[in-house]
């Protein structure tokens, strides 16, 4: 597989879980890391300093990735210490388990913000770079709740559904301009998002036990290394459900 040396890679959400193996996995493969986070600066330094052993250039960048104001700086920031952005993981995201009739207004719209909204502000700040240089990987976290609804809730289905679409569009603009778009849908990935979501236990999955980080990862690399494979959902679910 091709080597990722040379190239600019920001992870959003990437203080823990499963952005945190992205990074990881992608610096192993040669790339250069920016690591954004929303308030664990700490968890994100530790990323970093890990990443830097392995003789790579890393950045870690508070920003919340909902807000544009904040996008702009976040890109400023990696632009003045790194270069552009030519890997762009849209992982950050929030999963908060409420009933349909539990659902307000402003959950919906937080969700929506942080889980798809976000995916839409970063995409278009990396966008005229990866153009210019005709080269370019987006790599979006969606989730099986797209796909059969689940039960954290509407919001969150509807939320990461959004992703699906928008993946499937940037997929078909961008194909003739070296550029990939494609998402990971996975169920049930042992992070702090499931330990706070206790209904979420391993016998829900065909396969009886949790997925882990370093499996999504793998997708990860292999979507930043391949220019064939675009407008495509990749399905880690421990066979939950069958695309
Ligand atoms: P975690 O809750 O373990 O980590 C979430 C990460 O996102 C943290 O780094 C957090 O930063 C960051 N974050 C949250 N909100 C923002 C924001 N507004 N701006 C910037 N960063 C933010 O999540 P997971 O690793 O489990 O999930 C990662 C992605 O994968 C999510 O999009 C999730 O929906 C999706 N997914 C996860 C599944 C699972 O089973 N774990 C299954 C299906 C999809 P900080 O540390 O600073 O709070």
């Amino acid at each position: 597989m091709p080597s990722l040396q040379n190239y600019i890679a920001l992870v959003t959400g990437a203080s823990r879980g499963i952005g945190k193996a992205i990074a990881l996995a992608l610096a192993k493969e040669g790339a250069d890391l920016a690591i954004n986070y929303r308030q664990q600066s700490q968890a994100a330094e530790s990323v970093a300093a890990e990443i830097k052993t392995l003789g790579r250039r890393c950045i870690t960048v508070q920003a919340n990735v909902s807000d544009s104001a904040q996008v702009g700086r976040l890109f400023t920031e990696i632009e003045k210490n790194l270069g552009t952005v030519d890997i762009l993981v849209n992982n950050a995201g929030i999963a908060s388990a409420l009933s349909p009739e539990q659902i307000t207004e402003a959950d919906w719209h937080e969700t929506i913000r942080v889980n798809l909204t976000s995916v839409f502000l970063v995409t278009q700040r990396a966008l005229p770079a990866m153009r210019a240089k005709k080269w370019g990987r987006i790599i979006n976290l969606s989730s099986v709740a797209a796909q059969y609804g689940g039960i954290v809730g509407p919001h969150y289905s509807a939320s990461k559904a959004g992703i699906l679409g928008l993946t499937r569009s940037y997929a078909s603009f961008l194909a003739k301009e070296g550029i990939t778009a494609n998402a990971i849908a996975p169920a049930l990935i042992e992070t702090d998002m499931i330990a706070n979501l206790p209904a979420l236990t391993p016998d829900r999955l065909p396969v009886g036990s949790y997925g882990s980080v370093e499996e999504v990862a793998r997708i990860a690399v292999l979507l930043a290394q391949s220019s064939f494979i675009t407008g495509q959902t990749i399905n880690p679910n421990g066979g939950v459900y069958f695309t």
